[in-house]
């Protein structure tokens, strides 16, 4: 298949978006930004259409869609009926990064919301996905716009990367100013539940509603069922063996990293200051975030793609507090590093001995 390319810098007339939206009338996938990441979007309530999306990225077809919508009132026909906690969700964060769970309407295909008797539904701030979406006249399916089990788009060439000649088109508007997916709360029971943390935070979310729950399965606890189904597949990972790095242990990751490098290329996404403080040798590639979480939600995505192209054999990521974006952010990373976490005895005893060292790296 043609992928077809609109550069939106060039675009004076606004025909790529009355184009990229009429393909998606007509039943084809087509990617574009919005606030989070890059979705990749379908007529929502065309099966064939939604259909499309799921081959399109080899996503498991009981991982339920974001139906995404450009007016507040548009949510009224895919619902059977809003909570009070919805309604308020709704008037306070829309338009913007979060996704609330409600009850599902008879006009939301089963392609969507996976057989389930609920539907997610947002309305992006971004104005291309805005505009996508009034022009297309339809709400539309859209996940990120990746091949599943990769990290998320966060640009257009990443996007091309992933999908060309697997859909019909990519909007490219520049780089997502959050660089995570949205916040998603399942609003059906008596207390909000987070089902998946991100750009609207949970401070956030408290300040509007009181108490808000998070799902168990967030926190890594094995027996719990994760209530967002996609949120029990292997996310966001990079090929290579990566651990986090917090705490006290932050201190001890200069010298671990400028050891490991000795026995094969090693990356380090940090932020500023930890990236000061690295000696620069061979085979260490020094990923530096910036100085804040919000830069590191931005770039987090970008850098584990980066990984895979600099062939690392190991990735060390420094661990930010996990209050505001944090938490959304750490959720990301966490799981790219399959849980996996570097204490500051483990370091210090990998340090003393080199052929463990070697091992570590090279297992
Ligand atoms: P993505 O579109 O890639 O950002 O993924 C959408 C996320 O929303 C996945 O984790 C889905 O499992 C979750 N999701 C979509 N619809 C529902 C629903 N009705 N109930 C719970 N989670 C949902
Ligand atoms: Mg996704």
């Amino acid at each position: 298949m043609q992928t077809h390319y609109w550069n939106l810098q060039t675009d004076t007339d606004g025909a790529a978006l009355r184009e990229a939206a009429a393909l998606i009338k007509k039943g084809e996938a087509v990617a574009f930004p919005t606030e989070t990441v890059y979705g990749l979007g379908a007529d929502g309530l065309n099966g064939a259409a939604v259909r499309k999306i799921f081959e399109a990225k080899g996503r498991p077809s009981d991982n339920p869609l974001i139906l995404h919508i450009a007016a507040k009132k548009d949510i009224l026909k895919l619902t059977s009926g809003l909570t009070k906690q919805a309604e308020i969700l709704i008037d306070k964060f829309w338009p913007g990064p979060l996704t609330v769970i409600v009850a599902k309407s008879s006009i939301v295909p089963d392609e969507v919301s996976a057989g389930l008797d609920t539907v997610a539904v947002r309305m992006p701030s971004h104005p291309v996905a805005a505009e996508m979406i009034r022009l297309a006249g339809t709400p539309i399916a859209a996940p990120s716009a990746n091949i599943s089990g990769k990290p998320s788009p966060t640009d257009a060439e990443t996007v091309l990367a992933d999908m060309q000649g697997r859909i019909a088109g990519i909007v490219d508007g520049g780089v997502c100013e959050v660089g995570v997916e949205s916040t998603i709360v399942d609003t059906t029971g008596e207390v909000p539940v987070i089902l998946r943390p991100g750009g609207i935070t949970r401070e956030q979310l408290e300040a509007v509603l009181g108490n808000v729950e998070l799902d168990p399965a967030l926190a890594g606890v094995e027996a719990a069922k994760p209530k967002a189904p996609g949120m029990k597949y292997r996310h966001y990972a990079p090929k290579a063996s990566m651990y986090v790095v917090e705490g006290e242990a932050l201190k001890k990751l200069p010298l671990l990293a400028k050891e490991a490098a000795k026995f094969a290329p090693v990356a380090v996404i940090c932020g500023g200051e930890v990236a000061e403080s690295m000696q620069r040798t061979q085979n260490l590639h020094i990923l530096n975030w910036g100085s804040g979480k919000t830069d590191l939600a931005v770039k987090l995505y970008r850098m584990l793609r980066r990984c895979d192209k600099l062939g690392v054999e190991l990735i060390f990521s420094e661990g930010v507090t996990e209050d505001g974006i944090g938490l959304a952010v750490m959720n990301r990373m966490r799981k790219a590093a399959g849980r996996q976490v570097l204490t500051s005895d483990e370091i210090e005893a990998l340090l003393k001995n080199s052929s463990q060292l070697k091992s570590f790296v090279l297992k």
